[in-house]
């Protein structure tokens, strides 16, 4: 199998890591848009195979963050560090270590779902020989091994949004950040996803997962940060963050994030 590690330390001088424990840092980081500051400069870090939830409305700033996070978008300042090495920095060296679910979908529709596989596969430097196996792995990973011979354009929604997730672990990603994948997915692909994504977990992989939908974050994530109008407004396990909930507010309705959001900001998630 492809190894991501070895390509990055191979090419990776010393003087760009930093001392760390953290899988991921996120640093003060911020991005402006004229007037509009769309995130406000942001600081969490993530654990090394934990799941960490995103949690926000639209319009918040998760895509914003997960765009700085992988290198597609320069912060405005701060920074990401992941394995202590810079994104800014060392913006081509992290890409062997992250995969990236981003929320528009990157497929080719006139390449057949194996043929999508072994296209980004070879972007990736992944040896020949090897793409046609990792890509079958993968298919099978994804639940779509029975339908390689297909076009993404006869696929629904979801298995499109499978087959997005497949390309993101073409290359063993030690990382993967995830732009809110469940979006106008069916329900048998969104369980497909979870359980995709809780095998990751189990595996090792560090997973940033996006969305506005407090069920997933409940019910998929280690820890969560809620964010607000490009803030980090409440961060902790699931636990924790009920703990913060005032007693009058859990009387008439079950304790939840929700509930917590509406504490801390006086609206809903989907305002
Ligand atoms: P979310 O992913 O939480 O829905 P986004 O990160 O997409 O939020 O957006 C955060 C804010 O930044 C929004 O107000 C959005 O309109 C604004 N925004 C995002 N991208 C741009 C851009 N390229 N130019 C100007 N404003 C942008």
């Amino acid at each position: 199998m492809f190894d991501a590690t070895l390509k990055l330390n191979a090419q990776v001088p010393n003087t760009i890591y930093r001392k760390s424990v953290a899988e991921v840092e996120v640093q003060n980081l911020a991005k402006r848009y004229g007037k509009l500051e769309a995130v406000k400069g942001i600081t969490f870090g993530i654990n090394r195979g934990e799941i960490f939830g995103l949690l926000g409305p639209n319009g918040a700033g998760k895509s914003t963050v997960i765009n700085m996070m992988c290198g597609y978008l320069r912060p405005t300042a701060g920074d990401t560090y992941i394995r202590n090495l810079s994104v800014k920095k060392k913006g081509r060296a992290v890409k062997y270590h992250i995969g990236v679910v981003p929320q528009e979908l990157a497929l080719y529709s006139d390449l057949n779902a194996l043929e999508n596989l072994t296209f980004f596969a070879k972007m990736y430097g992944i040896p020949d020989q090897q793409r046609k196996k990792r890509a079958e792995e993968v298919l099978n990973f994804v639940g779509l091994y029975q339908r390689r011979k297909d076009t993404p354009k006869h696929f629904s929604g979801g298995m499109q949004r499978r087959l997005n997730i497949a390309i993101a672990l073409m290359h063993s990603p030690s990382f993967l950040l995830m732009d809110e994948p469940t979006v106008g997915v069916d329900p048998q692909s969104r369980e497909h996803i979870f359980a995709t994504i809780e095998r990751l977990r189990d595996q090792g992989t560090t997973i940033l997962y996006t969305t506005h939908y407090m069920e997933e974050a409940e019910r998929l994530c280690q820890r969560i940060a809620i964010m607000n109008e490009g803030s980090i407004i409440a961060i902790g396990t699931l636990p924790q963050l009920l703990a913060r909930l005032e007693p009058e507010r859990t009387i008439q309705r079950p304790r939840g994030l929700q509930e917590l959001f509406i504490q801390l900001t006086g609206k809903t998630l989907r305002d």
